[in-house]
């Protein structure tokens, strides 16, 4: 079987830079591809959580990390109808004691970007960007990718195929044979602005704020080792196009939030662009391999944010997959891929449906959003914590 070839990688995303990271330190040669033309900045903060912090320190990433990103001293949850504070829960060292490794916040640029670094500095990675792809196909000789890089035909073969390219993922589609990204009904908006002299009046600047609300809750930390704020506001709404990086009219998530208290409203005036991303899911069920071809990260399990780990999955699923094809690609591989699958779907399903049943929480209003409030009051942060330790607990098998 082709095991001189590499494993060809689609999407430079947090999954795809990750799994040709952890390839390229076991020896295995990759190609990656991505349609981009460069990898600019896209998206906005992303929460990173020990699951998923222990697997990119391990990586040597720590310093890089912690350079542009925030270590975020606790969260704090508060009603959205009355701005009265639910629960603190502290993150810092209380995170680093609990799960030796740290809660970080960091711009997805940012994630990118070092994963990016790290990469380029890999002679077994070879990255293929503004590549438009126009055929996959898998035969006994392995894997191969045709298209076109400025305006040239380009064709790629590889001993296995991954598709990392994200929720409306085109391997998905066209391979595997899963069908169309899912929309859940909810848009997220996404806005940064700069933090000086912003939350001297109004909050602690190094907490992540929760607000919870009927038809909406806001998300809010510093970024850019501090330097600015991120804002995340879910909407329940009907819009749905494509794309990160649609922007959105300020006066529209300001009418959103007019009723809550006021240092969210000040909160939402303050950036001047927000960028619209229409939240969605990978369909239910969608197969993760077919033959030599294999799904990772939102490519297969792209779910709601609500439980900030989209990303995380992303970048264990990478680690993992890298254990698998590590250890060859001979005739077993096939079946080693759904074992590999079998395993991630366990967890990642279970996850995504944490992430559902938060959506469900976070924007009740009225009498049911008083019990929530009441429930989480006397659960208190140690038991919400326990309650996570199975996802911030997880450690890879290292291989
Ligand atoms: C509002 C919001 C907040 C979030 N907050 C968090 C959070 O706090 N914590 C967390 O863990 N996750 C969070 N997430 C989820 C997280 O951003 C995603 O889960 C993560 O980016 C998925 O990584 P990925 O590599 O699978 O896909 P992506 O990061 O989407 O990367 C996919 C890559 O594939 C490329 N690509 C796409 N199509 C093609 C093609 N046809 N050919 C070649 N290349 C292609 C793209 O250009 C891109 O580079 C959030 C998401 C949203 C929307």
């Amino acid at each position: 079987m082709p095991d001189h070839l590499p494993v060809v990688v689609v999407g430079a995303g947090i999954a795809g830079l990750t799994l040709s990271l952890c390839l390229a330190r076991a020896g295995v040669r990759v190609t990656v591809i991505d349609r981009a033309p460069e990898l600019r900045e896209v998206g906005a903060g992303l929460q990173l959580s020990p699951n998923a912090s222990s697997i990119l320190f391990h990586l040597g990433l720590g310093s890089a990390l912690d350079a542009t990103g925030v270590r975020p001293e606790a969260v704090t949850i508060r009603d959205g109808a009355s701005g009265r504070l639910i629960l603190r829960m502290p993150l810092g060292e209380a995170m680093v004691e609990r799960y030796g490794a740290p809660y970080i916040v960091i711009h997805r640029a940012d994630l990118q970007g070092t994963l990016l670094a790290a990469v380029e500095q890999e002679p077994r990675v070879t990255l293929h960007l503004g590549v438009d792809i126009t055929s996959i196909g898998e035969d006994e000789g392995g894997v191969a990718v045709e298209g076109r890089e400025a305006g040239e035909p380009v064709r790629f073969a590889g001993c296995v195929l991954v598709g990392a390219d994200g929720v409306r993922s085109m391997v998905r589609e066209t391979v595997i044979g899963g069908g169309p990204a899912v929309y859940t009904g909810r848009t997220a908006w996404r806005a940064t602005f700069e933090a000086e002299g912003f939350f001297a009046q109004s909050f602690r600047h190094n907490e992540t704020g929760l607000w919870l609300g009927r038809h909406a809750h806001l998300v809010h930390y510093a970024i850019d080792a501090g330097r600015e704020i991120n804002l995340v506001a879910a909407i329940d709404d009907a819009w749905n196009d494509d794309g990160w990086d649609v922007p959105g009219d300020p006066a529209q998530v300001q009418a959103a939030f007019e009723d809550w208290p006021e240092p969210v409203r000040k909160l939402v005036a303050m950036p001047d662009n927000w960028r619209k991303w229409a939240l969605c899911e990978a369909p239910r069920n969608t197969p993760w391999t077919k033959g030599r071809t294999v799904l990772i990260g939102d490519a297969v399990h792209g779910m709601p944010p609500f439980v900030a780990q989209g990303a995380a999955m992303a970048i264990e699923d990478a680690r993992v997959l890298a254990n698998v094809l590590a250890a060859g690609f001979g005739d077993d591989i096939e079946e080693r891929l759904v074992e590999f699958a079998e395993g991630r779907k366990a967890r990642t399903d279970k996850v995504a449906a944490a992430a559902r049943r938060n959506g469900f929480v976070y924007h009740l209003g009225g009498a049911p959003a008083k019990a929530r409030n009441l429930g989480m009051r006397l659960l208190g942060a140690e038991r919400l914590f326990n309650n996570m330790d199975w996802i911030y607990g997880w450690r890879p098998v290292e291989g």
